[in-house]
């Protein structure tokens, strides 16, 4: 897959953007605050129709147009993939009524739901804060499974959607009961069902990509640590989808036992975790309407990271962590192409200066075998001359991109710091 052309209107601070990328490596070097962040997540948000920093749209368009009387965002890429060309393109612009922003998705042309978006581009970020994958809330890891799997297996995502929308309803009519006192009502039985047969896609498809990244990052792991402590993911379910227990005989490990284990299937089949779903609803039917709320279900799904028998969360040191996040992101590149059949673009924001040398050399090896790849950096040394010379190199300031020339008099001397025309305005920019 090759993105080919992105085109930026108003979207964060930059108002115009007309940018062409070629195959193979770029890299965009910028200051702090220059707009590096910004255009890994319009490509992101191109990607999923959402952002990976904010859930609120209106952040995203620029100051100055959010004071304009007639405020608009657009987003568009030129992606070939399997030798065809498609343009997506993202809008957000006043709603008619009420004056909110309205978001538009459309692909070569056709108004389209964003959810068709997904899978179009496909693409893979890493950030240094995504070693919250690893030390952060259970949200954020279901998060992380809920973006990849979206991309991979567009039928994942509208289970999600639905499910979610399922859980809703569920949770009102449960907020009622526990409110007027009623026995559970048959009205429950319906949204049981509902919530068991979108949410067992969600759980048999998380197992399945837990167990492929947990092959994948175990290898990635040991060449990145030079360690000989094997990195383990174990899906951290609320009930064992595996299990049927019965009302006579509530069997089934509690989830506290369930939290510190996980479970490792190595298949599931989604009609029986459906029937498994459904008989621990039905089992936890009291707990949940004096709760006023759905207890059980992928909504509370969480992945536990371990090296050895030690749950990096709670043990593990921030280097740790980052190598485990790190594993996992790369894991998950591998197991995309495998499934889809093309490559991700592989986004890397800023994550040079964290590595060490080991780290760093792994991931110039990551980058080089991709077949499009953008990484950020405040500083050029971070790389070294032979791959800076084979790199397309860009250069951002205030929003505005300037490409640099391999032989022009700006991209020499490299490294350890290039003249460009604002280093000297700016002063150093290395954290
Ligand atoms: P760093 O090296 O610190 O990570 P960066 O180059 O990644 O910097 P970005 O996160 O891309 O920086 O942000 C660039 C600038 O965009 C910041 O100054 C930020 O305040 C600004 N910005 C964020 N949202 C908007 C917006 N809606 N309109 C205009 N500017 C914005
Ligand atoms: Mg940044």
């Amino acid at each position: 897959m090759h993105l080919q052309h992105l085109s930026l209107s108003n979207y964060r601070n930059y108002t115009r953007l007309e940018l062409a990328l070629p195959l193979g490596l770029t890299i965009v070097q910028g200051a702090n605050a220059q707009g590096k962040s910004n255009l890994l997540e319009a490509i992101v948000y191109l990607a999923t129709s959402r952002s990976p920093r904010t859930s609120s749209d209106a952040e995203l368009v620029n100051w100055l147009a959010q004071a304009e009387p007639y405020p608009y965002m657009r987003l568009a890429a030129d992606i070939l993939k399997n030798e065809r060309l498609e343009r997506l393109d993202i809008t957000l612009m006043p709603g008619q009524n009420n004056g909110r922003l309205r978001k538009q998705v459309r692909i070569n042309g056709v108004n389209k739901r964003a959810m068709d978006l997904i899978g179009m581009l496909l693409v893979v970020l890493f950030r240094p804060e995504d070693v919250e994958l690893v030390a952060g809330s259970p949200s954020g890891r279901r998060r992380y499974l809920d973006i990849a799997l979206c991309q991979m297996k567009p039928a994942y995502c509208r289970a999600l959607s639905e499910y979610n929308k399922a859980l809703a309803q569920r949770n009102a009519l449960l907020r009622q009961l526990a409110a007027t006192g009623r026995p559970a009502a048959d009205q429950l039985r319906f949204w049981d069902e509902k919530l068991a047969a979108t949410g067992s896609l969600v759980v048999a498809r998380r197992q399945w990509l837990i167990n492929h990244i947990q092959d994948e990052a175990s290898l990635r792991h040991l060449d990145l640590s030079g360690g000989y402590e094997r990195l383990q993911l174990r899906y951290l379910p609320s009930f064992d989808p595996g299990h049927f227990p019965n009302s006579r005989a509530p069997a089934y490990p509690s989830t506290q036992q369930l939290r510190e284990k996980g479970v490792a299937y190595q298949s599931l089949e989604i009609d029986d975790v459906r029937t498994s779903f459904l008989a621990h609803m039905q089992a936890g039917r009291g707990r949940d309407v004096a709760a006023g709320m759905t207890l059980l279900g992928p909504h509370r799904d969480d992945i536990g990271f371990y090296l050895g028998q030690r749950n990096l969360r709670t043990y593990g040191s921030r280097g740790q962590q980052r190598t485990a996040a790190l594993a996992s992101k790369l894991a998950e590149v591998t197991i995309m192409t495998t499934v889809s059949g093309v490559s991700p673009l592989l986004l890397l924001d800023d994550v040079m200066s964290e590595l060490d040398a080991n780290r760093r050399a792994m991931l110039v090896d990551m980058l080089n075998a991709s077949p499009q790849a953008m990484v950020t950096t405040t500083d050029w040394s971070h790389f070294d001359t032979p791959l800076l010379h084979a790199a397309h190199r860009l250069q951002v300031h205030q929003g505005q991109i300037t490409v640099i020339v391999p032989d022009s008099p700006d991209a020499e001397p490299l490294p350890p710091e290039p003249r460009h025309p604002y280093s000297s305005s700016l002063g150093s920019t290395k954290r």
